[in-house]
């Protein structure tokens, strides 16, 4: 029986591209009644086992094992996740980036950070007043450094500029062979990097949006797109309930991939870093190994997390 891939469902279809075939087009398919019965119903980034039917149609006989599955949006089998971040306008929020790595970490899914417009990054030579797009409460005060906190980390980063080209065919290759998400605060450029990477793509921007008076992906349906490249990615953003912390106070730590090689010297076994003896984490902090904005994201979020706990 032939396999694809659910790139598009909508009003009862689900849309199938064919793999190991150069074929582009994806049939239309319904699924089997089993599905419903079952109490399951394919999701977009499904790979599914499908029959065509005489119409030139098909149908979907059956879900191959998920490796992952997001919530919102609802997708299947999601590998990776983009982390897009304007260098300005809006100003670069690294406190809010360190809460989308939480996110991404405690999902388990690989993670790149995507700097965007960086022809918008005022620098320090431009003038007092342009002289930080950096949140003031952030340490790094330059891009490079930036850059370079997040590398030492173990992520990818890449400065992008979909106004004048630069980096998209970096993100392209990061891209091949998986299946992405892009996600981040709307009006960072996601839309526009789509657009930069896809021949022929025209999602709407910020700017054809307002002109229209109205939001951005209001109730679209989730599409999967395929990339020059050989990359899939969807064209709705993912996370966009981002206020609640999913993770426990216990499990916190663990999302700041750093502190991995501190934590396990901890004296005390689930020690969380603030004021217990011997804590590594906090020694290496002291001594500058672990980057000062990082560490007070990490006790931002603890409170966070704690008040969380108090309300519900
Ligand atoms: P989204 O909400 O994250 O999808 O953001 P959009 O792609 O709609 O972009 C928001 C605004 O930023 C629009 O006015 C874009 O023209 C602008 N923008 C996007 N990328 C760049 C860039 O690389 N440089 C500059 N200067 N502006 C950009
Ligand atoms: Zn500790």
């Amino acid at each position: 029986m032939p396999s694809g891939l659910i790139v598009k469902a909508l009003s009862g279809y689900y849309y199938v591209l064919p793999e190991h075939t150069t074929e582009l087009e994806s049939i239309q398919c319904r699924a089997r009644g089993i599905f419903k019965k079952r109490g399951v119903s394919p999701l977009v980034g499904d790979r599914v086992a499908y029959e065509l039917t005489d119409n030139g149609e098909g149908t979907v006989m059956e879900i191959l094992p998920r490796t992952s599955e997001l919530i919102r949006p609802p997708i299947a089998n999601v590998d990776q996740v983009v982390l897009v971040f304007s260098v300005n306008e809006p100003a670069l929020n690294l406190p809010l980036l360190d809460k989308f790595l939480v996110h991404t970490e405690s999902a388990g899914l690989e993670t790149v950070i995507c700097l965007t417009k960086r022809d918008l990054w005022a620098s320090p030579e431009a003038g007092e007043e342009e002289a930080s797009s950096l949140d003031a409460a952030s340490v790094p005060q330059s891009l490079d450094e930036v850059v370079r906190l997040y590398e030492s980390i173990g992520y990818t980063v890449i400065l992008t500029s979909a106004k004048e080209g630069i980096g998209v065919e970096r993100v392209l290759e990061r891209l091949s062979g998986r299946i992405s998400v892009f996600a981040g605060q709307s009006g960072v450029g996601k839309s526009s990097l789509l657009n930069a990477m896809i021949p022929g793509l025209r999602l709407e921007t910020n700017e054809i949006s307002m002109k229209l008076g109205r939001g951005k992906h209001t109730t679209r349906h989730v599409e999967l797109l395929r990339l020059p490249g050989g990359g899939i990615v969807a064209d709705t953003p993912g996370f966009s309930q981002l206020d609640f912390l999913q993770v426990d106070a216990d499990g916190l730590g663990a999302c700041f991939r750093e502190f991995a090689a501190y934590s396990s010297r901890c004296r005390f076994r689930g020690c969380l870093h603030l004021h217990e003896p011997d804590c590594k984490v906090q020694e290496a902090h002291g001594l500058g190994l672990i980057a000062d904005s990082r560490f007070s994201s990490y006790t931002q979020f603890l409170e966070e997390i704690r008040d969380q706990k108090r309300r519900y």
